[in-house]
């Protein structure tokens, strides 16, 4: 039992992150295990945090969505929590996966605000409605986590809906995301020396986290400020540029990734490269066969997005995302492309990769749990 509730949290694990292209909503983290009510169980259950990154994979039809949790310092010894589960928690606040603060505040709406992400939580926030508008001027940017027949459901405070809105980034969230921080505090997690490493193209962000995913600062004053210490961070230069890409199979939407000007990334049936996006949990037999362990590599120079098959058998483009056989381009062994806005470069038939934006899930599905303890799948693919 204990094992499986371990895996069960290293599943939760691979959906907590502070980067701001990764993630797709907020929630403070120590409202959301205190949800009782959604499966009766404990007075504090970090699984809930699960059940509800589950929900909003539901909503947005896309699996492997990961959120931005704030979280009180004092959950790191709470009571109610199991020790497994703090110790959890506190890992993931060293790796600077979650936002560990002493007084949280208002730095949930404050990172909405900077990220233009959706609000998950029951608060109501009506004293804050005059500094941050959009609280009442875009129904869907808060929204209630409440109990529902298959697990958690959303109730917008606003309008009643249950669709999570996601905005722009502010005015400031686009400038302070402009520029890498660093914070004078030694292992600062969030905005700690980290430089080099390709470990931003993963899942896991960790202490060698790239400037490219470094959260955004929290404004004391107008002053950027660590939100963990509370003291200026210094100028450290540009930010490295980066483009989101999404690789979906089967018309579903898998996961995203960053891609930055530091670093290529290359994508495949099992990559050996830092940082690869490794795709073979998800494909049939035959796409396995055709699919080489690395089959793309992807490049962001000068702000293009340029896709160079590295494969054994071949890849293709799909110029503005077009299905029509006659408008496939086929890209050979060792050829480069530049990835048009809507293009997809796509590995073999129903296996494709491009901007997230451009990507939307295309077909109905259920997403990957990240409760169940082995999320491995084989797709049937549709025949070319
Ligand atoms: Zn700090």
């Amino acid at each position: 039992m204990r094992f499986e509730i371990s895996k069960v949290l290293d599943a939760i694990e691979g959906r907590v992150c502070t980067d701001p292209s990764l993630a797709r909503a907020v929630v403070d983290l120590a409202e959301v295990i205190r949800y009782q009510d959604i499966d009766g169980g404990r007075p504090a259950s970090l699984l809930r945090l699960g059940m509800v990154i589950d929900a909003l994979s539901r909503e947005l039809e896309e699996d492997s969505v990961q959120v931005y949790a704030v979280v009180h310092r004092a959950l790191l010894s709470d009571a109610d929590l199991t020790s497994n589960e703090r110790m959890v928690v506190r890992r993931w606040a060293d790796d600077g996966l979650v936002e560990v603060l002493d007084n949280p505040g208002d730095r949930m709406l404050e990172v909405a605000d900077l990220l233009g992400l959706p609000v998950l939580s029951r608060v109501r926030f009506d004293g804050l409605r005059g500094r941050f508008p959009w609280l009442v001027e875009q129904p869907g940017r808060v929204l209630a986590p409440v109990p529902g027949a298959g697990g958690p459901a959303f109730i917008a405070h606003v309008g009643g809906g249950h669709s999570p809105v996601a905005g722009k980034r502010s005015p400031t969230g686009a400038k302070l995301l402009a520029r890498q921080w660093r914070c004078p505090e030694s292992g600062c997690a969030l905005f700690g020396s980290g430089g080099g490493g390709g470990a931003f193209a993963d899942l896991a962000g960790g202490a060698d986290r790239s400037p490219a995913g470094q959260p955004p600062p929290a404004l004391r004053n107008g002053v950027p400020t660590c939100p963990r210490h509370g003291v200026r961070l210094g100028d450290a230069g540009p930010r490295p540029r980066t483009e989101v890409l999404a690789v979906r199979v089967g018309g579903l939407v898998r996961r995203r990734f960053v891609l930055s000007e530091e670093q290529p990334v290359v994508a495949g049936r099992a990559p050996e490269q830092e940082g690869g996006i490794m795709l073979g949990q998800w494909l049939n037999d035959e796409a396995r066969r055709w699919i080489s362990r690395g089959h793309v590599r992807f490049e962001l120079r000068v702000g293009e997005v340029i896709v160079t098959d590295v494969s054994t058998n071949g890849s293709g483009i799909r110029p503005a995302g077009s299905m029509a056989e006659a408008d496939r381009i086929a890209l050979a062994p060792q050829q480069s492309r530049v990835l048009g806005e809507n293009d997809m470069v796509e590995l073999y038939p129903g296996v494709q990769i491009g901007r997230a934006e451009e990507l939307p899930t295309g077909a109905p599905f259920t997403p990957t749990s990240v409760m169940a303890e082995a999320p491995t799948m084989a797709m049937r693919l549709p025949r070319p």
